[in-house]
C-alpha cells in the first residue's frame, strides 16, 4: 500500500461509524453509479436523474442522524448551527426547485454552468473554512487536499460563472483576447501553482487568500478567450474540475460518499469532455487556447446583399411529396421554436406516402449534448428513425431532400473548408450532398459560431423564412392538401 493510499484508508475509514451508516453510504454510491447508467440513454435519463437525486437525498439525511459523531470535532457544531443549516437548505432547493421549473430547455447550459459553479465554489468554501478550523488536520496529505479543492473550485466557479455570463448573453459570447493575454495566463497560471506549493510547506492565512484570489483570476483567464462554439466544452471540463475538487473535499472532511461521488463527476466530466471535443475535431488544447493563435473572426451578423432563393410553404411541400428519401436534419431552432411535435406530423404524413424519411443527429446539434435526442423523444418519435452522424453521412448522397430545421453550424461546410473559421475540423452533416436543401429560418443571421454559412447562398437551396412551428405547420397543411 503506497503511503497516500495508507494515509487515505485510515482518514476515511471512520472506525467508529457504526454498519448501517457505512451500508446507507454504500447504498448512496450504487444510486449514483445506476443514476449515470440511466443517464446514458434518453429512455432511462429520467429514471437515473431520480436515482441521482434520491442518492443525494440519503447522503444529506445521514449526516444528520450520525454527522457529528462520524466526522468528529470538524462538524461538532451541527447541533448548534441546525436551524441556519436547515434555512440553508430550504434557501436552496426553493432556487433550485424554482429554476429548474422555469428554465427553457434551450437555457440548459446556461443553468449548468450556474450550478456547477456553486458546486465548485461551495468545495472551496469549505475547505477555507477547514483550513482556517484551528481544528484541522495537520498531516501534509489533508493539508495538499485543502489546497487543491480551494484552487481547483475556485478556478471552476469563476470560469462558471463567465460561461453563465457568455451563454447568457450578459457579455460577448465571442473569444476576448487580452493584450499579451497568452503570457498573463501562463505568468497567472505559474503563480498560482507556486502560491498552492508554498501554502502546503508553509500555510498561512494570507497566503490562503492569495491563493484563493488568484485561482478565481486563473478561471477568469482559462474562460474568456474561448468563444461560441466551443464553450459547451468548456462547460463539461469546468463540471470535471468540480467534480474532482468535491471529492478531494471529501477527504478534507473524511466523508467517503463526497470521494464517490466527486470522483464520478470528476471522470464523467471529463469523458463527456474528450467526447465534445472529438465530436468538434479538435483537441481540447485548441479549444482553450486556440483564440491565442487564431485569426481574428472576421464573419459578421449580418450579410453582404447576396441573392438567396426563398421558397413558400406549398413549393416545399410540393418538394418533400415528390421525394423518394427525405433527410430531417434538426438544430438548435427547432427546440427554440418548439416544433418537435409538428416535424413528427409532417415526417408521419411523408412515411404514410411512401416516403423513406430520417432524422440526422449532429452530436452538438442544439445547447447541449443529447439535446436533440430528448427533444424529439419528447414528441415521442421513434427511437430508430434517429440516425447519429455517422451513420447517416454516406446517406446524404442518395436523398432527394435535406430538410434543415432551425440548424445551421451543424451543416456549415466551412467547418470542412475554411481554415480561418471558429469551426474549421467540425465534422458536418453532409447536407450539400443532398439532391435539394430546404433551410427553415427566421433571416439570414448565422448560427451559435457566428460566421455566413455558403449553403444558404448555393444554388440547390431554397430557404423557407419564418417562425418553424409556423412554417412547419403551413408546410404539414400544405402536404395534406395535395
Ligand atoms: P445554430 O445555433 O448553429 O443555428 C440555429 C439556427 O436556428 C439559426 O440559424 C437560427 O436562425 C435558427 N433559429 C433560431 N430560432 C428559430 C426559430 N424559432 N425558428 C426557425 N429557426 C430558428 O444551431 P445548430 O444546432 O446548427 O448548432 C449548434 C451550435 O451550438 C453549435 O455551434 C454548437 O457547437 C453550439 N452548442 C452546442 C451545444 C451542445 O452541446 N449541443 C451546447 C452549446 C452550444 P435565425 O435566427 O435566422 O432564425
Amino acid at each position: 500500500m503506497t503511503p497516500l493510499i495508507a494515509h487515505l484508508s485510515t482518514t476515511v475509514s471512520a472506525p467508529q461509524a457504526p454498519t448501517w451508516v457505512r451500508l446507507t453510504e454504500l447504498g448512496a454510491a450504487v444510486l449514483f453509479i445506476l443514476a449515470l447508467k440511466g443517464l446514458s440513454s434518453p429512455k432511462s435519463a429520467r429514471r437515473g436523474n431520480l436515482l441521482g437525486a434520491l442518492g443525494a437525498g440519503v447522503a444529506t439525511v445521514v449526516i444528520f442522524f450520525y454527522g457529528t459523531e462520524y466526522y468528529g470535532e470538524g462538524l461538532s457544531n451541527l447541533k448548534g448551527n441546525l436551524p441556519f443549516i436547515l434555512l440553508a437548505i430550504t434557501i436552496g432547493s426553493l432556487i433550485g426547485w424554482i429554476a429548474a421549473k422555469r428554465v427553457q430547455m434551450t437555457q440548459m447550459p446556461q443553468m449548468v454552468a450556474l450550478f456547477n459553479g456553486v458546486g465548485g465554489g461551495a468545495a472551496a468554501v469549505v475547505s477555507v473554512v477547514e483550513f482556517s478550523a484551528p481544528t484541522a488536520n495537520e498531516s501534509k496529505a489533508a493539508l495538499a487536499a485543502t489546497v487543491f479543492t480551494v484552487l481547483v473550485g475556485a478556478v471552476s466557479f469563476s470560469g462558471s460563472i463567465l460561461t453563465f455570463m457568455k451563454l447568457q448573453e450578459l457579455m460577448t459570447s465571442r473569444p476576448v483576447v487580452l493584450p499579451l493575454g497568452r503570457y498573463i495566463t501562463s505568468l497567472a497560471g505559474i503563480g498560482t501553482i507556486a502560491a498552492a506549493i508554498l501554502l502546503v510547506v508553509d500555510p498561512t492565512n494570507t497566503l490562503l487568500y492569495v491563493l484563493l484570489g488568484m485561482s478565481l483570476l486563473m478561471g477568469l483567464l482559462l474562460v474568456l478567450p474561448v468563444g461560441g462554439a466551443d464553450v459547451p466544452i468548456v462547460i463539461s471540463l469546468l463540471n470535471a474540475f468540480t467534480g474532482l475538487s468535491v471529492a478531494a473535499s471529501g477527504y478534507v472532511l473524511g466523508n467517503t460518499l463526497l470521494i464517490v461521488a466527486g470522483t464520478l463527476v470528476g471522470a464523467s466530466g471529463t469523458l463527456l469532455t474528450r467526447m465534445m471535443a472529438a465530436a468538434m475535431g479538435r483537441p481540447l488544447t485548441n479549444t482553450l487556447f486556440g483564440a491565442f493563435t487564431a485569426k481574428a473572426i472576421t464573419a459578421s451578423g449580418t450579410t453582404e446583399d447576396r441573392p438567396v432563393k426563398s421558397a413558400s410553404p406549398d413549393d416545399v411541400a410540393i418538394m418533400l411529396s415528390y421525394a423518394r428519401k427525405v433527410i430531417i436534419v434538426p438544430g438548435y431552432g427547432l427546440a427554440v421554436a418548439q416544433a418537435q411535435n409538428t416535424i413528427r406530423e409532417l415526417v408521419e404524413l411523408l412515411s404514410a406516402k411512401g416516403i423513406q424519411v430520417d432524422y440526422a443527429i449532429h452530436p452538438v446539434a442544439g445547447r447541449m449534448p443529447g439535446h436533440m435526442n430528448v427533444l424529439l423523444a419528447e414528441a415521442n418519435v421513434p427511437y430508430d428513425q434517429l440516425k447519429e452522424m455517422d451513420e447517416i453521412n454516406p446517406e446524404f448522397a442518395e436523398a432527394d431532400v435535406a430538410l434543415v430545421v432551425g440548424a445551421n453550424d451543424v451543416v456549415n461546410p466551412a467547418a470542412r473548408d475554411d481554415k480561418t473559421a471558429p469551426i474549421y475540423g467540425m465534422p458536418i452533416l453532409n447536407v450539400d450532398q443532398a439532391g435539394q436543401v430546404v433551410f427553415l429560418k427566421r433571416s439570414m443571421r448565422p448560427g451559435f459560431a457566428g460566421i455566413e454559412n455558403e449553403l444558404l447562398f448555393d444554388p440547390k437551396t431554397s430557404l423557407l423564412f419564418g417562425d418553424a412551428k409556423e412554417t412547419l405547420t403551413k408546410v404539414v397543411s400544405a402536404v395534406k392538401g395535395l
